[in-house]
């Protein structure tokens, strides 16, 4: 179908897209790489009448050493990040977690604050961002705020982006020189996850000192999985040891029941995910 008529302004400056918030208010909606909201638009699930493209607004693109963390720009483009040498080094939780998103012609045009201010529960990314701590610069009429990784995602396609706001950037803790792993599961290619697991190790010769784990998918957010990284820390890097660790993962989650499983078989998956993915990401 053919999305309503709309107006559309593609401003230059985030000062400039924030006034054209203000000014439009209700009736605006941000486009980003537009991969999840140019089908809502041609489902007429959502007819605004001004779109504010933020595709021309350089300072939002690109990732940027800040000393102990770096930042992705909100509009980087998936494939951007993917293949960035600072998120590499220093967020690799991030890196793997974008190999599995999607296909090359969407991690081409969607970006990383597009993926995250839809806040999609099945979305790739939710789960990396939280688990390495981020934080997220939000900027709006009177000026910027940033917000927590445990704050950031309120419901089901809800974060704490104000309907005036925009998502500029967003700044992931250093963990250099932890292992990291994404396990997705999914029926076929480029589906999105059933379940997935993200996880980032510090280990100290074959024991685990630190851990982060996030659950995709196994609630209406993305899910931290802290009793897990507790039972995680001070344990040997071994299969046991892991599978025992990794039997708290349903703690706090509320998994979804849909065609591709119910709640039961998604509790199932995050336990298996979870011990693959820590054991992936200790090298073990
Ligand atoms: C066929 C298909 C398969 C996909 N598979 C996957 C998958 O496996 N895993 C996965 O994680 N994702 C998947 N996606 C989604 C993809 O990651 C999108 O890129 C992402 O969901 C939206 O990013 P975008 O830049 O295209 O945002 P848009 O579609 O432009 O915007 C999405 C929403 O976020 C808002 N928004 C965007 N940017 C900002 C901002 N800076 N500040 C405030 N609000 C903003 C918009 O107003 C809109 O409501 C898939 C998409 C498609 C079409």
């Amino acid at each position: 179908m053919i999305p309503a008529q709309f107006d559309y302004l593609a401003p230059t400056t985030v000062e400039e897209a924030v006034s054209a918030l203000a000014e439009h208010g209700d009736e605006a909606k941000i486009i980003a790489g537009g991969q999840s909201l140019l089908p809502v638009l041609r489902l007429r699930l959502n007819a605004p009448e001004m779109i504010i493209d933020l595709g021309r607004i350089e300072a939002l693109r690109g990732v940027r050493d800040d000393g102990d963390a770096i930042v992705i720009g909100a509009m980087t483009p998936h494939a951007a990040v993917q293949k960035d040498p600072l998120v590499a080094e220093h967020a690799a939780l991030i890196s793997r977690a974008v190999d599995h998103l999607a296909d090359a012609q969407i991690r081409h045009r969607g970006t990383f604050g597009g993926a995250l201010a839809h806040a999609d529960p099945a979305g790739d990314l939710g789960a990396p961002a939280i688990a390495l701590g981020s934080q997220f610069v939000i900027a709006g009429p009177s000026g910027t705020r940033t917000v927590d990784a445990d704050e950031f995602f309120v419901d089901l396609f809800e974060t704490a982006i104000g309907e005036d706001e925009i998502l500029t950037e967003v700044r992931v803790p250093k963990h250099t020189g932890w292992g990291a792993h994404y396990e997705k599961f999914v029926r076929v290619a480029h589906q999105w996850p059933i379940v997935a697991v993200a996880a980032a190790v510090r280990a100290e010769g074959g024991t685990i000192a630190e851990a982060r784990v996030g659950l995709t998918n196994m609630g209406n957010t993305p899910i931290r999985a802290r009793a897990v990284e507790q039972a995680l820390v001070g344990q040997p890097a071994t299969e046991e040891a892991v599978a025992a660790a990794a039997a708290h993962a349903t703690e706090g989650t509320n998994p979804p029941a849909d065609l591709n499983g119910d709640s039961d078989y998604r509790r199932h998956l995050a336990g298996v995910l979870t011990r693959r993915a820590v054991l992936a990401a200790a090298g073990a």
